[in-house]
């Protein structure tokens, strides 16, 4: 007798929307993390209008609803992009940008678990050597072990689930060198004379990555991606030198760092009885690294392959298929061909950039007018830019 049907290693975004879904259809679920919630997580917190749709579709839980309970802390409807000095797009757009604090949005995802029955063990990490894949079970760090029918490893860019044995049997071998290099400041937005109201990105500090400064409610992020080995220069470095660039008397303020899986995903997060989803299957965009809404919704794809296999199950029909792979047929259609055409963009931003400098982007973005937006949005498809019915 297994002690539950799944069990989810990570309660982030991830985790928790699995949970969710999984114990509201009345599976037995127990999530495992190592941190105790709420606890943060680096990132710049912004949602796009994909994640609020999967918001309200999964969660019942629409923009007005999410800003009441003050999660949704900002939002703009114009950006700027510079090259250097030169700002080469700006634009009022008909969706704004929102953002969130990760503190306040993961543990609200979590409560939602818990409440629709989600057992859960906090502050208690997994390691290396935790998983059992023949037994089926994960062994906690503290000598604790559980079993299920299914385990889903959500625990993040450095997963133990997949580095236990996704990347040497069946993921890329070149997963690190694909994971960039993130850094970020907080500032108070009482401390900057300068007023940023709205996203503004640059392109020109690092390759194959960007620089940015988000403002929330209370406060700016300003923070750096970029594929290590793409730049000569330590990205920490470009970092420091872009922030003295910026001329905003920065004091004591501490830089986070942290990584960000930037074009690694893996094709295949899925073999026999356990599965990856979100940032362990490195499902962030490889153009901007937007990775909560690939998080949830890769969450919602494995909890539906779940649930549809159990469900085939207790019927009489003949099931030919088990969740891993009725979830890697999922992802295939609803998420990896975005992100390998993200993927594709960037190679061609990015060679453009180095070739020719900031000339061809700014004809391209003046000619393109929203459409760039609302391809991250999720309104259009990276693939050729076609508009998607479900979110229009
Ligand atoms: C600097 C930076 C800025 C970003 N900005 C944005 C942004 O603006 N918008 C956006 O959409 N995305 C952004 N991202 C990406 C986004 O943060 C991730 O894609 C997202 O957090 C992925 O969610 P997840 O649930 O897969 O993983 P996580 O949020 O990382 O959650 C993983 C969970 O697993 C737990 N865990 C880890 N290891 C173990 C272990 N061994 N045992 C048990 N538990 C464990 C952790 O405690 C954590 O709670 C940014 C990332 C970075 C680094």
């Amino acid at each position: 007798m297994k002690n539950y049907d799944v069990i989810i290693v990570g309660g982030g975004p991830a985790g928790s929307t699995a949970g969710y879904l999984l114990s509201k259809s009345g599976l037995r679920v127990l999530i495992i993390d190592k941190s105790t919630f709420p606890r943060n997580k680096l990132c710049a917190g912004l949602i796009t209008y994909k994640t609020v749709k999967l918001m309200e579709r999964v969660f019942g839980e629409t923009v007005e609803s999410l800003k009441e309970k003050d999660l949704i802390n900002y939002e703009s409807d114009y950006y700027e992009v510079y090259y250097g000095d030169k700002l080469i797009a700006h634009r009022n757009v008909a969706v704004p940008f929102r953002f969130i604090e990760r503190e306040s949005y993961d543990h609200f995802l979590l409560k939602k678990a818990r409440d629709a029955g989600t057992d859960l063990i906090e502050g208690e990490g997994i390691g290396l050597r935790s998983l059992d894949i023949l037994k089926s079970s994960v062994t906690t760090l503290s000598g604790k072990t559980y079993s299920a029918d299914i385990i889903i490893g959500a625990d993040g860019a450095n997963s133990r689930i997949r580095r236990s044995f996704f990347v040497d049997l069946f993921g890329r071998e070149d997963w690190s060198e694909n994971l960039a290099a993130a850094h970020e400041i907080f500032l108070s937005r009482d401390s900057v004379r300068k007023k940023f109201e709205h996203p503004v990105i640059f392109f020109d500090c690092v390759d194959c990555g960007y620089a940015w400064i988000f403002p929330n409610r209370e406060r700016l992020k300003i923070g750096i991606v970029a594929l290590k080995k793409k730049n000569k220069e330590d990205v920490l470095t470009t970092f420091r030198t872009f922030l003295s660039g910026l001329d905003l008397h920065l004091g004591e303020e501490k830089i986070h760092s942290y990584v960000l899986p930037y074009g690694c995903f893996l094709p295949s997060p899925a073999f026999r009885n356990v599965m990856l989803i979100g940032d362990a299957a490195g499902f962030a965009d490889p153009l901007l690294g937007e990775g909560i809404f690939y998080a949830q919704r890769s969450a919602e794809l494995a909890s539906e392959a779940i649930l549809e296999v159990m469900r085939c199950r207790k019927g009489s029909e003949n099931c030919g298929n088990t969740a891993a792979h009725v979830y890697l047929k999922l992802l295939q259609k609803h998420i990896l061909t975005e992100l390998e055409y993200a993927g594709k963009i960037r190679h061609v931003i990015f060679t453009c950039l180095n070739k020719f400098r900031y000339l061809p982007l700014k004809l391209l973005m003046s000619l393109m007018g929203d459409k760039p937006v609302e391809m991250v949005h999720g309104i259009r498809s990276y693939k050729w830019m076609k508009r998607k019915k479900e979110l229009a």
